[in-house]
């Protein structure tokens, strides 16, 4: 059992903590509230080869795995920019392509992915299909060569920034109802393609869509891989570094609203001599939220190591369970940090209750907490599946 990263992935945590206190989390907020992105941010990390970490050096990476991207989720959420396009881009969409797409994808998308240039973003969700993707009713249709895509996608995240939108759909002629899932590479001005910005209360610059496909046009290449036996792997390859990462942004979110409390409570007075951090009903809630997290971030960095080792059906039950322990955590210590912090931790000076949204919704997405235990009650448990 190795707890160390390796020197590398030192220099990297610690490059990537400099980058983000530079920004801090002041930067990330004025961009949320002035509706504008953290383009500087994305593009600085991308020259600087931190969002390219797990693609492979052929295409412009780093050449690393999940355990070096989580890093970087990590440590850029515990400088207060968490930022949830690394989960859909790198994540999600650089391991899809990596791992299941064509040479001509890899080549055409992954050196864009690695330093930044290009976003790619992620769309399952559908209103009526919600946490069940058996019941996705976006459509793909043949006609001759191409592809027409129809249906409808809600809560997509970053489509107002990103070249191209990752398309979960099904392909027509599946009788059996069983879900077969195809994958596709859609551009967002593509004719047909649609959306509006859904409000939603969360304090991030990057926004949530919902998407309409109204026969969008697609050539055959935009199908990910060589043929529609690709979409279902290709589907699954995702959710591993999707949970891993989306976990190392809750991990760094926690740290992040506990150190902020934590400077506070130890220097603020209003007994006398003694700081409000040397009462214990102040200090306890901090020191177990910080116990949370760090639980959180040992399953996170198991998680990481499996799939980095190809592991992974395990791989797959630590990264629910990181996921899991990541999202309560993040959502504890940020409430946490704010009662600690009392009236100023309702202000936007203080940045703790700007994450209260974020971190409640990393609760609910991109996996819900109780899909995550009927997971873990199915694969680890051994008991039936009551839906
Ligand atoms: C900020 C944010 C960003 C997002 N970004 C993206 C994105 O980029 N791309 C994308 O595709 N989607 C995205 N989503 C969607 C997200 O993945 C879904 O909201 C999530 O999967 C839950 O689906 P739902 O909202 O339809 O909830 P529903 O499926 O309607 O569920 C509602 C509630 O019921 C519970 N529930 C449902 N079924 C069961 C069951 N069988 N057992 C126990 N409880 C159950 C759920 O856990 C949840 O609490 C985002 C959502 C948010 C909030």
């Amino acid at each position: 059992m190795n707890f160390d990263l390796t020197p590398e992935q030192d220099q990297l945590r610690d490059a990537v903590r400099a980058l983000g206190r530079r920004y801090g989390h002041s930067y990330f907020v004025e961009k949320a509230k002035s509706g504008e992105h953290t383009t500087e941010l994305w593009s600085e990390a991308g020259r600087l080869g931190y969002l390219g970490v797990n693609i492979p050096t052929e295409y412009g990476g780093g050449g690393g795995g999940i355990t070096e991207l989580a890093l970087v989720c990590e440590e850029l959420a515990a400088a207060g920019c968490p930022l949830l396009l690394l989960v859909v881009s790198p994540a999600i969409a650089a391991t899809v392509i990596n791992k299941h797409g064509t040479d001509e994808q890899r080549k055409r998308h992954l050196p864009g992915l690695a330093d930044g240039t290009q976003k790619i973003v992620f769309a399952i969700t559908e209103p009526e299909a919600g946490s069940n993707f058996h019941r996705l009713g976006t459509v793909a249709r043949r006609d001759g060569d191409d592809w027409l895509l129809s249906g409808r996608k809600c809560y997509i995240s970053g489509v107002d920034e990103a070249q191209y939108v990752l398309v979960v759909a099904r392909t027509e002629d599946e009788a059996s109802g069983k879900l077969k899932p195809a994958l596709f590479i859609v551009p967002t001005d593509a004719p047909g393609l649609t959306r509006s910005k859904l409000d939603m209360e969360i304090l991030s610059p990057e926004n949530q869509f919902l998407l309409y496909l109204d026969d969008v046009r697609l050539p055959a290449d935009a199908l990910v891989g060589e043929s529609l036996d690709a979409g279902l792997p290709a589907l699954f390859a995702g959710l591993n570094p999707e949970r891993i990462t989306v976990a190392a942004m809750g991990a760094g979110t926690g740290r992040y609203a506990i150190e902020r409390a934590s400077e506070y409570t130890a220097t603020r007075k209003v007994w006398g001599g003694r700081s409000i951090g040397s009462h214990q009903g102040v200090a306890h809630p901090l020191a177990h939220a910080a116990v949370q997290v760090e639980l959180a971030r040992l399953m996170i960095h198991k998680a990481a190591t499996l799939y980095d080792a190809g592991r992974d059906l395990e791989a797959g039950i630590s990264g629910n369970m990181a996921k899991y322990a990541a999202g309560e955590a993040a959502a504890l210590a940020v409430d946490t940090a704010v009662q600690a912090l009392g009236g100023a931790g309702m202000t936007t000076e203080y940045g703790v209750a700007t994450l209260l949204g974020a971190v409640r919704a990393g609760r609910i997405a991109p996996v819900s907490r109780e899909m995550i235990l009927n997971f873990v009650a199915q694969h680890v448990l051994g008991q039936d599946k009551s839906y």
